[in-house]
C-alpha cells in the first residue's frame, strides 16, 4: 500500500514510518520543511496534487505543539494547523479520483479535561479549548467520510516515550529524586506506550472494519499518584515531593489546567472489542521498556 504521512518528522511519525516500511508499505511524507518527499504549507493552502495521486491511505499527524503557553496566537496556531491542514487534504483528495483510507490523530481531550465518570467512544464531547479543537479537527474529515472514504479518528492519550512529550519533561526531576504527584494526585491519567500506539495505527490501517473514533489508551488508566509512584519505582528514586496544583496553573495557565491537571479515565472500548494485542498493557512494564529505549 502507498501511504501519505503528515507530521512524519514528529514523535509518533518517526517510528510509525519505520514500522510501515518494515511491513512492506510504501511511505510518502508530507512536510513543511525540506525533510519530506513532498512540501506543503497548510496556512497558504499549498499542497501539490502529486502528493495524493495514487495513494491508498493518509495518516495525518501534523499539528502545532500543544505544550506551550496558550496565548491567543498560540491557540490559533494549535487549532488552524490541524483544521486547515485536514480541510486542505480533504479538498485535494476529493478533487482526485482516489478515495483513500483517512486516519487522523485526535486527542482524548475530545472528552474534556475533567470527567468524574469513565468515558468511552460513545461518551459525549467535553468542555474546554482542546475539546473544541478535536471536534473541529475530526469534523474537517467528514466530507471525505461522506464521499466514501473509511475514516478513523485516533483519540490519543498521554503518549509515553523518553524521546519527547510529557514523560520526557517529567524525567529530569524524577531522576533527581525531586518527583512526585501533582496536586492531590487523584486525577486519572489515560496513557499509552509509543510502541503500542504505533502498532495501533498500523492496525487501523490494515483492519478495514475499524472506522470512526477509536480511543488510543491502555486498558488501565491510573491515578496521577500511582503514575508518579510507578515512575519512581522504575527509576529507583523517591517520589515524596508533590507539585501543588496552583504552581501548575501559575506556570502553565489554561494549558496546565487542560493537560497536566486533567482528570480523564478513558476506556479503550473499541480496542477491547477487536482484542488488540497489547505489548505493554501494564504501566510498570511500559515505563521500563520506554526508559530502556
Ligand atoms: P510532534 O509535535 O512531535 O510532531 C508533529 C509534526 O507536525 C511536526 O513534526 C511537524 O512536521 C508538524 N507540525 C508542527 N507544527 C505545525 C504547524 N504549525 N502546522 C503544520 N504542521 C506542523 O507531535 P506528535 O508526534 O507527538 O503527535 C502527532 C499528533 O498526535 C499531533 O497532532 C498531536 O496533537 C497528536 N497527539 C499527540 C499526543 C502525544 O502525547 N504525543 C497526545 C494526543 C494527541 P513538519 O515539520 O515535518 O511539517
Amino acid at each position: 500500500k502507498t501511504i501519505l504521512v503528515t507530521g512524519a518528522t514528529g514523535l509518533i511519525g518517526r517510528p510509525l514510518c519505520q514500522l510501515l516500511e518494515d511491513r512492506g508499505h510504501c511511505v510518502r511524507t508530507l512536510s513543511r520543511g525540506q525533510r519530506g518527499d513532498f512540501q506543503w504549507d497548510p496556512g497558504k493552502g499549498e499542497l501539490p496534487e502529486a502528493a495524493v495521486r495514487g495513494i491508498d491511505a493518509v495518516i495525518h499527524l501534523a499539528g502545532e505543539s500543544v505544550a506551550q503557553r496558550w496565548t491567543s496566537e498560540a491557540k490559533q496556531r494549535i487549532l488552524s494547523s490541524r483544521v486547515q491542514s485536514t480541510e486542505l487534504l480533504a479538498r485535494r483528495i476529493l478533487e482526485s479520483e482516489s478515495r483513500p483510507v483517512f486516519i487522523t490523530a485526535s486527542g482524548i481531550n475530545y472528552y474534556g479535561y475533567n470527567r468524574n465518570e469513565p468515558v468511552d467512544e460513545n461518551s459525549r464531547q467535553g468542555n474546554g479549548f482542546l475539546a473544541q479543537v478535536c471536534e473541529q479537527w475530526e469534523g474537517a474529515v467528514k466530507p471525505l467520510e461522506e464521499a466514501g472514504s473509511r475514516c478513523v479518528y485516533v483519540r490519543t492519550g498521554v503518549v509515553l516515550s523518553s524521546a519527547g512529550g510529557a514523560l520526557a519533561k517529567m524525567l529530569p526531576p524524577f531522576k533527581a529524586g525531586a518527583g512526585g504527584r501533582i496536586g492531590d494526585g487523584k486525577q486519572a491519567m489515560s496513557w499509552i506506550s509509543l510502541h503500542d500506539l504505533v502498532r495501533l495505527y498500523v492496525t487501523c490501517l490494515e483492519d478495514a472494519k475499524i472506522c470512526g473514533p477509536i480511543n488510543a489508551v491502555a486498558p488501565e488508566p491510573v491515578s496521577n499518584r500511582k503514575f508518579a509512584e510507578t515512575l519512581g519505582k522504575v527509576l529507583g528514586r523517591p517520589t515524596f515531593i508533590p507539585t501543588p496544583a496552583f504552581a501548575i496553573r501559575t506556570l502553565f495557565g489554561e494549558m496546565g489546567k487542560e493537560t497536566v491537571l486533567s482528570n480523564l479515565a478513558v476506556q479503550p472500548k473499541k480496542l477491547n472489542e477487536i482484542k488488540f494485542d497489547w505489548s505493554y498493557p501494564d504501566l510498570e512494564a511500559a515505563l521500563s521498556h520506554t526508559l530502556k529505549e
